[in-house]
């Protein structure tokens, strides 16, 4: 999942060069020879929701890479000219087609090795059946006994499906702040 690094100005087209930029900075970025462009690369957000009915949770089986086959909670990449709570409702209803009401944001996870934060809200489902789109093979839901565990393709969406099993086991449910290092 690390992004590649930069190969071409996004100004002019030239090859760029990584090197520490000459006004105080002190990190390497892709500078463009013929311009001068300097492209900051920065964190980028994925989105998503843990969708739950009763003591079962929605997960979904990826049909894209990364990790076609492996079980994952609804999320993916914030896009422009849209909020947390947007994006991770949009994820949802694309991943899994459900009905649901979006609840309170329920983890922030931060994994700065490869540049992402991942917000996951709850949310409550209003239906038990789902209509997923071309990137889930299967949506379905699993109690916290059946989650395939060594089958999930993400430690983000590991370490937020133990925090919210363990929360519903004493009925309030918190924030929680993770890293992943
Ligand atoms: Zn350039």
């Amino acid at each position: 999942m690390l992004r590649p690094p930069i190969k071409h100005c996004k100004n002019c087209g030239t090859a760029v060069a990584y090197r520490i930029p000459d006004d105080g900075d002190t990190k390497e970025r892709a500078i463009c020879p013929v311009c001068h462009t300097v492209h900051y690369e920065n964190p980028l957000n994925v989105v998503g929701t843990v969708p739950h009915w009763g003591d079962q949770v929605l997960l979904c089986k990826r049909n894209i890479e990364p990790r076609w086959g492996k079980w994952t909670l609804p999320a993916g990449f914030m896009e422009l000219n849209e909020t947390v709570a947007e994006g991770a409702a949009r994820e949802t209803l694309e991943e899994s087609g459900a009905q649901f009401e979006l609840q309170e944001l329920f983890s922030l996870v931060n994994v700065p090795r490869v540049g992402q934060v991942h917000l996951f809200y709850r949310a409550r489902l209003l239906s038990d059946t789902f209509d997923p789109g071309f990137e889930t093979i299967e949506a379905r839901l699993f109690t916290e006994a059946e989650i395939p565990w060594d089958e999930i393709a993400f430690r983000t969406v590991k370490e937020t499906l133990e925090r919210y099993f363990a929360d519903r086991r004493t009925g309030r449910y918190a924030f929680h702040a993770i890293d992943v290092l």
